[in-house]
């Protein structure tokens, strides 16, 4: 199925300075509808054979600056918003894939929601009611660090949180998540339709390496504040985690919302990969700046001359 947005996803990615080919779209793409096995599909330490972290790292910084170009023609035109979503393990570097990437935009075009457990409030709405009061508007960029994906992850690997949601006996049933796959695909074709690009990043991070990533946060003190116990606890459910993903990335990888599969055990290899997937999509999008009208034209020519015409005081 081609995706909507048209990536071409035999599309080779040049790193660094030798152009050298790299990856594909296809490398990280989840097609829609295809079966997902991450441990067979998707390999969190690959790099293409890559070992220029320098250069991806040149690369990256590159393509911020035309992302921050582009954020102000998408804000000057007003039709479209873009929406980032990130889903991953703990320690797979999220917080700082979205630190990077977005480092050179202007803060007025862009805004990062973090979802955490959900307040008593939000508990008395569906789960969509939350991310819908914090989606972009038009000429914006909204990145979501989590999202209503949880509540497909980690309520379905904690059932007891799907208690506390306080749903109607009609809505407990054992396809409870299948519905929530079409309502989300529903939801992101509502979106697209209306003028919002939905771009969705799995951090593909393996076990060993967020073991890795767990022990510098307790050894090295100044990590110290990163770690929480209850992300040990949560590691003790990995495999129900990597279901519930498969499943996720199966069910909600859409032509008009692709699920990209990111390999994060290098930090710099997945900051290169989400910033070439946003700037391929910035591309794709018909951004043009407004065309000025000819009467409003003549109408900032005469506010013009009124200026030069004021006396200095
Ligand atoms: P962190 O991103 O490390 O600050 O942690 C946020 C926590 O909130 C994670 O443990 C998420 O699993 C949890 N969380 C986010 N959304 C939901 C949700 N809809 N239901 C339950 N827990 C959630
Ligand atoms: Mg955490």
């Amino acid at each position: 199925m081609k995706l909507d947005l048209d990536f071409d996803k035999k599309r080779e990615i040049p790193v660094g300075d030798s152009g050298r080919v790299r990856f594909r779209f296809r490398d990280i793409a989840v097609e829609p509808g295809k079966a997902v096995s991450l441990k067979k599909d998707f390999d969190p330490d690959f790099t293409g054979g890559y070992d220029d972290k320098e250069g991806a790292l040149e690369k990256v910084a590159a393509n911020v600056e035309r992302l921050s170009a582009m954020q102000e023609i998408l804000y000057a035109q007003d039709n479209y918003a873009l929406l980032i979503i990130f889903q991953a393990m703990d320690a797979a570097g999220k917080d700082g894939a979205i630190r990077h990437v977005m480092s050179g935009i202007n803060p007025q075009g862009c805004q990062v929601t973090s979802f955490k457990a959900p307040s008593a409030e939000d508990l008395d709405y569906g789960y969509l009611w939350r991310a819908s009061k914090a989606v972009p508007g038009r000429g914006m960029i909204g990145i979501f660090n989590r999202s209503y994906y949880e509540d497909v992850l980690v309520v379905r690997v904690h059932p007891e949180l799907l208690e506390k949601q306080k749903l109607p006996p009609s809505a407990h049933k054992a396809d409870i998540f299948q519905k929530r796959f079409k309502e989300i695909n529903n939801f992101e074709k509502y979106l697209r339709q209306n003028g919002t690009i939905v771009l969705k990043f799995f951090l593909n991070v393996s076990k060993n390496e967020q073991k890795k990533r767990f022990l510098a946060r307790i050894e090295e003190p100044e990590k110290n504040w990163k770690f929480s116990p209850a992300d040990y606890a949560e590691r003790k459910y990995w495999d129900s985690y990597q279901t519930a993903f498969e499943d996720m990335l199966e069910n909600t990888s859409t032509e008009w919302a692709p699920w990209f599969v990111i390999p994060a055990d290098n930090k710099w290899f997945a900051r290169l990969a989400v910033s070439e997937v946003i700037s391929a999509a910035f591309e794709r999008l018909d951004l043009r700046m407004p065309e000025v009208s000819k009467a409003r034209k003549n109408e900032l020519m005469q506010i013009r001359r009124q200026l030069l015409d004021e006396e200095d005081e």
